[in-house]
């Protein structure tokens, strides 16, 4: 019979080896860490394009300069990363029209105030709701309208109905973004800064800082150190048999006495407890099954977490056509169609003389572009940036399309919870299952969607796992005693 080890963590994201250290750190060392790809690090990933060092996962350490200091912040300044200070304010002034022409920054900075009011005025609105339960009022419930028009139908009223149809339209579109700037600025609040309308705990307990990661070690680094306190290592490599790569586990079998690990090459481990780190998106696809099935009060939490899809496109040139400067790291193109292309960043800042572009999509967008061939994504953002700069700005060399959504191993980027979401459904989602215990950013009722998220995560969970297994200890001794 295999090994039996004493935990057995699945998925060596920051989660996983956060969690591991922990244990390890309390003395329990016969553990074993099963990782699908050939990599650790998870959605934390370096790789090399153009010559320089880009992050296709999380980019930057968000939380900065607050009243408590953000873990992530303090590994990367004992590590030495380096890190370049991000300024998002900025690009409310970069904001180009179609015909390439620039927003003047009292029509852009008033654009922005108006929907950063919106924005709030809609989740007052939401929160009003929340707490008296009333359907919201800004979201008219659907079956209102119809109801309203059978009625008045009926009662001959054919001119009032239509009044009544006009009024209704327009009352929808007055609310909604609609002109390309506003449509930008909607994309930017609400896929990128949230933390300017959203109560979000990062920006609150952390500060409002960000900063990039512009090292050539990439943001993975502070995993290696992390993971050689406590993994054999060797010339920067984990050699430590503990950690096992490209081992998919495919099933959990667990009872009362411990759970077996199956993995899609046919190897079985044993463990008296497991460590799920695995991503939401994971969860809800079907790569791993259970048996017995987690129950339903597990399976209805993890299908109402949302799963938001961002991506980051890399676009490397032979020389540089947009304008460069402290105020000019991000800019924005104001299309008609809702993030198509909205978000650009130059690595200036970063990797001077890079000569490499990024832009961000996500969600929709990002699941469009996962579909087709990188060539057709490299000719749209040719037409965008020709767009903006003009004809005449040279073709991108090379193109780099991270795809998270389509990796069975992530399926997606990370978590999104409503604001007002009901705590239990998180409560549920890292509540442990028998000798299952779940970790990774989406159990982080504070931090998910982010690396520090994880990472304490990954701390709380092995903390609760202590825990149980001094009580299961304890009560052994206290049957031996009886015995
Ligand atoms: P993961 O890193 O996903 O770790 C889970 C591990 O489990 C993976 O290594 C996976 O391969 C493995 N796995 C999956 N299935 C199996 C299986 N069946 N068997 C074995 N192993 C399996 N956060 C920030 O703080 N700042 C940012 O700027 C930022 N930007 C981001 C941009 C993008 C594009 C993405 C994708 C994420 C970003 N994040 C950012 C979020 C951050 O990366 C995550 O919150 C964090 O890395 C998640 O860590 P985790 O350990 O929970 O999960």
């Amino acid at each position: 019979s295999p090994a039996r080890s004493s935990v057995i963590i699945v998925g060596a994201g920051v989660s996983g080896i956060s969690a591991a250290k922990v244990l390890a750190e309390n003395g329990v060392d016969d553990i074993l860490i099963l990782e699908a790809s050939d990599r650790i690090g998870g959605r934390i990933r370096k790789e090399d394009f153009g010559g320089v060092a880009v992050e296709l996962g999380a980019g930057w350490i968000a939380g900065v300069g607050g009243k408590e200091s953000n873990p992530v912040w303090e590994l990367a300044h004992k590590s030495g990363l380096r890190t370049c200070f991000s300024d998002y304010s900025n690009a409310r002034y970069n904001i180009y029209d179609p015909s390439g022409k620039i927003f003047p920054s009292g029509v852009a900075a008033d654009s922005y105030k108006k929907a950063v009011e919106s924005a709030i005025q809609k989740l007052r609105n939401q929160e009003a709701n929340h707490e008296t339960d009333v359907p919201r009022l800004s979201e008219p419930p659907s079956y209102l309208p119809p109801l309203v028009l059978v009625w008045l139908y009926l009662k001959n009223q054919l001119l009032v109905s239509l009044i009544f149809i006009f009024t209704f339209e327009i009352s929808r579109c007055y609310s909604a973004p609609k002109t390309p700037i506003e449509l930008a600025i909607d994309f930017i609040l609400h896929d990128f800064e949230m933390a300017e309308v959203e109560p979000i705990s990062t920006f609150i307990d952390f500060g409002e800082r960000e900063f990039l990661v512009a090292d050539e070690r990439g943001y993975e680094y502070l995993l290696y150190k992390m993971a050689e306190t406590f993994l054999f290592t060797s010339d920067g490599k984990i050699m430590d048999s503990r950690l096992k790569l490209n081992k998919v586990v495919r099933e959990l079998q667990h009872s009362r006495n411990g759970v077996t690990v199956t993995t899609e090459d046919g190897c079985v481990y044993e463990a008296n407890y497991v460590i799920l780190s695995v991503s939401i998106g994971v969860l809800q696809s079907d790569l791993i099954s259970f048996r017995p099935p987690l129950p339903r009060w597990k399976m209805e939490a993890i299908e109402k977490c949302d799963v938001m899809v961002y991506t980051k496109i890399f676009l490397k040139f032979p020389y540089k056509f947009w304008p460069c400067g402290p105020e000019k790291e991000f800019f924005i193109y104001a299309h008609e169609r809702r993030g198509y292309y909205t978000f650009w960043q130059h690595m200036e800042n970063a990797y001077p003389g890079s000569n490499v572009l990024v832009v961000t999509l996500t969600n929709g967008e990002s699941k469009r572009v996962e579909s087709q061939s990188d060539q057709v994504t490299l000719k749209e953002a040719m037409e965008v940036l020709r767009n903006m700069f003009g004809p005449d700005i040279p073709d991108a060399t090379d193109i780099l399309v991270p795809r998270w959504w389509s990796n069975r191993f992530q399926c997606g980027s990370y978590s999104n919870y409503p604001i007002y979401f009901n705590h239990q459904i998180i409560h549920n989602i890292k509540e442990p299952v028998g000798r299952i215990f779940f970790t990774g950013e989406h159990t982080s009722e504070r931090f998910n969607g982010y690396v520090h998220g994880g990472y304490l995560a990954g701390i709380d969970t092995s903390r609760a796992l202590l825990e149980e297994m001094r009580e299961e200890e304890r009560k052994s001794e206290n049957q031996n005693f009886l015995l």
